[in-house]
């Protein structure tokens, strides 16, 4: 029988998602396992990906597997193997290709989920047949991947595509990574959260509404509450919305005078809104594009894929590092 299967493994804050995935970027099975006592110590989280995998070999069989792909939020160092920090898991230089090896007998390969990410759209999503594509995945922070001629680009160190901390306001909102201004700090799930607290707090008339719609507890308006609303019609969380969406396009603007994509492929838990997000977004990335009126102008798209994204591009590319012999 042929290995036509790989298995991707989505690492989370407190779950270990897996799934088997065929050629097509299908997945045909899941297993998903919460960490122990949402422990993030890398014993506990390694044996619980070990689990995950031996349930999902069990289902398709041994000789079907190529390879176990790995999709993790954090930097990964360029040998696909080992985490040099995750902010989520208390990871730091941890070799998790090595520690996995021992009781996995398959390749392994570690990416960053958002180089996963964008893997999984050109081949499978949004952005089929295009050549130049930066994926941002929107979620409580901003991830990024670069992909070029069909190769995800790295970096030298493997840390490329950390979009989320260019500064786009100097001296504004500080950020976990130590900094102030950060883009996530305006563009992602956490920023729509906290502003809408901040107008909610405030006692603002315009927010009543939202306000009644979480029985006055200003704490449990989450994003996708936020979102709800604004897809029936609230303005305030439309306007919530927009304002992400504004900071969002200005983020682009950036990416594009520094890479001239074709194409940018928005996912992540925030881009459920859909338009009501990428259309502010496009309007100023437009206002802010440089050249302008002289040059054509990237696509800004939603990701097809959703949360399997990561899963399904971490599989399919360590299937494709087997194939290659790299
Ligand atoms: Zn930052």
């Amino acid at each position: 029988m042929s290995r036509e299967f790989a298995i991707g493994i989505d690492i989370g804050g407190t779950k270990v998602a897996g799934g088997v995935v065929d050629a097509a970027g299908s997945v045909i099975h899941r297993a998903r396992r919460d960490t122990p006592d949402r422990s993030k110590s890398p014993s506990v989280v390694e044996r619980t990906i070990v689990e995950v995998v031996a349930e999902l070999i069990q289902v398709t069989g041994p000789d079907t597997v190529a390879a176990v792909g790995i999709g993790a939020a954090g930097f990964v160092a360029t040998d696909r193997a080992t985490v040099v920090f995750a902010p989520h898991l208390s990871w730091r230089h941890e070799p998790l290709q090595a520690a996995l090896q021992k009781r996995v007998s398959l390749p392994i390969f570690v990416d960053n989920d958002a180089n996963a990410a964008v893997w999984a759209e050109w081949k499978f999503g949004a952005a089929q047949g295009q050549t130049h594509v930066m994926m941002i995945t929107l979620g409580t922070g901003i991830g990024g991947g670069i992909l070029i001629n069909g190769q995800v680009q790295r970096g030298q160190f493997g840390i490329a595509g950390e979009f989320g901390h260019m500064q786009v306001v100097p001296g504004g909102h500080r950020c976990e990574c130590g900094n102030r201004g950060c883009w996530e700090q305006y563009a992602s799930g956490n920023a729509l959260v906290r502003e809408a607290h901040s107008l909610l707090s405030a006692n603002s008339p315009m927010a009543s509404d939202l306000l009644d719609s979480v029985g006055g507890v200003v704490e449990n308006l989450t994003g996708p509450l936020i979102t709800q609303a604004a897809r029936e019609g609230d303005p305030t969380a439309c306007e919530l919305l927009a304002e992400i969406g504004n900071w969002l396009g200005v983020g682009i603007a950036n990416l594009a005078a520094a890479f001239d994509p074709g194409m940018f492929v928005i996912g992540g838990g925030v881009s459920a809104a859909g338009e009501l997000l990428l259309a502010p977004a496009r309007e100023t990335f437009k206002r802010q594009l440089t050249g302008r009126g002289y040059r054509p102008e990237a696509l800004i798209v939603a990701a097809m894929l959703g949360n399997d994204a990561g899963l399904i591009g971490a599989a399919d590319l360590a299937r494709f590092s087997v194939e290659q012999g790299v």
